[in-house]
């Protein structure tokens, strides 16, 4: 992409009504422009960093084994009443009246809808385990909308339903969720938490939350520092494999890790003392088992291998595909701006042309921008005739982790200027081994 010919508008002032550092990037780097409290358009920057995460969830979700589809964000308030959460929901739900007089809501989530399919069209335990999933716009009527995308009104969300037919099947796939969505966020960058979460009436130690640690989260955390020590990498997983998944969750649930919900001093007190943590975490995901409490009243049963009907044991597991940008970028940046972790970074590198319209600056800009094309990357070439340091200063603000620039100094010897967004660290090569370590630096997050 030529940047003359995209659209970023920039803003030079600091938004006053953003609070925290990733609202404020956000619509500092024209990612995003507000439309409504919590309702925002997605402006090409800030689209393209979403279609990367959308991309990323749903590679980790088809690799656990988990079938994608899509629902509509209307949904009928008949459903609701069948589960009872019409009226339970309260002001967070969005009710709309067709010209019918039929009563409608915006979707806050779809355990509803997903439970009428299954039932209009799975009867035996032959067709189990099945889980099934979309990535949709969700809307809660939050009452205090705030921090961008974090807490917005309209988000973008992957939610996902397992069926199975007992609560041992109903466990693998919950295990499975942890392991997919552990591999997901480390995928962005990011290390997120699995941390107990509170399960409210249906009790037991069935749901986690997954938290991102930064000082603006809005969940207080309290954690044993040794399970920051633990990664994925790139482990072979067997999705299919029960004791396997189930060895990785616990080697992640067993260090202490609760959010203040859940929080229980006296376990805490046992953690070493040196490792024993607390901060403020940012919720990306949640997953849960809950057993047949909708299946029982929405009649969504199976034929079990006796000839019993028995209600589809069933959990939900969500990620905020829309929070995580904010997320990532609250976890990644400094006084400069964004910096974004290469698997998630709208572009690869910038092309920074110190001297626009010198023949043989532009010529070399064009050559770097088609080879870097040619090795399956994207490059944001910075084309426009504005000064280096404003040049600069945009690509700062924008975050992608590399940098070229290509003046006519170094193209007396033959070389441009690779640099780090993260260290700052610059290097001087020729075009040809920039393409090279970058094509290298890629090739495990393509
Ligand atoms: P919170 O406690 O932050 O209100 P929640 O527990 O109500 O979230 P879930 O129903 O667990 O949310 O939804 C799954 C995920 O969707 C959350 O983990 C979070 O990342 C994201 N999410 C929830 N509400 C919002 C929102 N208002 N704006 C953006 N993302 C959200
Ligand atoms: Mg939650």
């Amino acid at each position: 992409m030529r940047l003359s010919r995209y659209f970023l508008p920039v803003l030079k002032e600091t938004p006053a009504e953003a609070q925290i550092a990733s609202h404020r990037l956000m619509l500092r780097a024209g990612m995003i422009k507000q439309q409504q409290a919590g309702i925002y358009s997605w402006l090409p920057l800030g689209f393209k960093v979403l279609r990367k995460l959308e991309n990323i969830v749903h590679e980790e979700q088809i690799r656990a084994g988990h079938v994608p589809m899509l629902m509509p964000t209307l949904q009928p308030a008949d459903l609701w009443r069948e589960s009872g959460r019409y009226e339970d929901y309260g002001e967070e739900m969005l009710r709309i009246t067709d010209r019918h007089g039929r009563d409608m809501l915006y979707g806050p989530t779809n355990e509803e809808m997903i439970t009428d399919i299954f039932r209009a069209h799975v009867s035996s335990y032959k067709d189990l385990p099945l889980t099934l999933y979309h990535i949709q716009w969700k809307f809660r009527d939050e009452i205090r909308p705030r921090f961008g995308v974090m807490r917005g009104r309209e988000f973008f969300m992957k939610d996902g339903y397992n069926f199975d037919v007992d609560y041992a099947g109903a466990m693998h796939a919950y295990n499975r969720h942890m392991v997919s969505y552990l591999r997901t966020y480390e995928r962005m960058g990011l290390q997120a938490i699995p941390m107990r979460a509170d399960s409210g009436p249906i009790g037991g130690d069935n749901t986690h939350e997954f938290l991102v640690l930064a000082e603006t989260g809005e969940s207080e955390v309290f954690y044993d520092s040794a399970i920051t020590d633990l990664k994925l990498g790139d482990r072979e997983i067997d999705f299919d494999n029960w004791d396997e998944v189930s060895a990785i969750c616990t080697e992640w649930t067993t260090p202490y890790a609760r959010t203040d919900e859940t929080h229980d001093a006296a376990a805490f007190a046992e953690v070493p003392q040196d490792r024993r943590k607390s901060s403020r975490g940012i919720e990306v995901g949640q997953i849960f088992y809950f057993g047949t409490k909708y299946s029982e009243p929405m009649g969504a049963t199976v034929q079990d291998g006796d000839g019993n009907k028995v209600p589809v044991h069933m959990g939900s597991h969500g990620i905020g595909v829309s929070r995580l940008v904010g997320a990532i970028i609250e976890a990644n940046h400094d006084e400069g701006g964004i910096i974004w972790p290469e698997g998630v970074t709208p572009f690869h590198a910038g092309i920074v042309n110190l001297r626009q319209g010198d023949a043989e600056t532009d010529g070399a800009c064009e050559s770097l921008y088609k080879a870097l094309t040619a090795a399956g990357l994207e490059p944001l070439y910075d084309d426009r005739s504005e000064r280096a340091g404003a040049k600069f200063a945009t690509m700062d603000l924008i975050g992608l982790p590399w940098r070229i620039t290509v003046g006519p100094r170094g193209l007396k010897t033959g070389v441009i200027e690779l640099t780090s967004r993260r260290t700052g660290e610059s290097e001087e090569l020729a075009p040809e081994a920039a393409v090279a370590r970058l094509t290298e630096i890629y090739a495990g997050h393509m």
